[in-house]
């Protein structure tokens, strides 16, 4: 078993595979290039599909992928109608998204602070739409927990201020913000169903944390694929 969590659904073009990877792999842009290479190699290898990155910049960005041989882009969601082509968010602390579309259409998405307070996974839900989605469904993947993302005050009220859902506490009782509860709000907002994969990234060692590891942190991924 190569991923911590694997679920698959029926799409009116095939079957849609949504994954989440933990510590076993390394995807990250910092790992050892062998790594690396080796943790693409294996989510190839298991998916059957063509994994494809992007480079994450905390943005609003929606990449539509029509060849995942292209130059990766400077994006934080990914769009494909492409059976074979496995999209990747990584992200250590961040929320990986993954969305799918009842037409087999399906989104990778990258929302940390900054792409939850400027709204990037209900960018990627209107991409959908725009391609012809009626229904979507979401999961969102292991993130840090809302007791243990602590945050200036400022800072906090920044991102709550845009998405109220965001304000939490930590468990020591200070500001804190609760990015999960952001995406879920937003993605109920889209009137997206969702499902939560558990695990607080900072608390439980299967997953890579960047609060808990430092710069030295690895990436898992949220992966997503239609099979060929
Ligand atoms: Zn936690």
């Amino acid at each position: 078993m190569t991923f911590l969590f694997l679920d698959t659904v029926p799409v009116a073009a095939g079957t849609v595979s949504v994954a989440f990877t933990d510590r076993r792999l390394d995807v990250g842009d910092l790992a050892a290039a062998d790594v690396r290479t080796a943790g693409l190699a294996e989510i190839a290898r298991v998916t059957g599909a063509t994994p494809c990155l992007m480079h994450q910049v905390h943005g609003t960005a929606v990449h539509l992928v029509a060849d995942p041989d292209e130059t990766v882009p400077d994006a934080d969601a990914l769009v494909t109608q492409d059976a074979g082509v496995a999209l990747l968010a990584r992200a250590a602390d961040c929320v990986p998204v993954l969305l799918v579309a009842d037409t087999g259409a399906v989104a990778a998405v990258h929302a940390g602070r900054e792409g939850v307070r400027r709204g990037v996974v209900p960018n990627a839900v209107s991409r959908l739409r725009d391609l012809g989605a009626g229904g979507i469904r979401g999961w969102v993947g292991p993130h840090i927990c809302g007791r243990c993302y602590e945050v200036p005050e400022e800072l906090q009220a920044e991102v709550a201020a845009a998405v109220p859902a965001t304000r939490s506490t930590t468990s020591w009782g200070t500001p804190a913000l609760d990015l999960g509860a952001g995406v879920l709000a937003q993605l109920a907002a889209a009137e997206v169903s969702t499902t939560e994969v558990a695990g607080c990234t900072r608390e439980d060692a299967r997953l890579h944390s960047h609060r808990r590891d430092g710069a030295a942190a690895g990436r898992l991924a949220g992966v997503v694929w239609r099979a060929a």
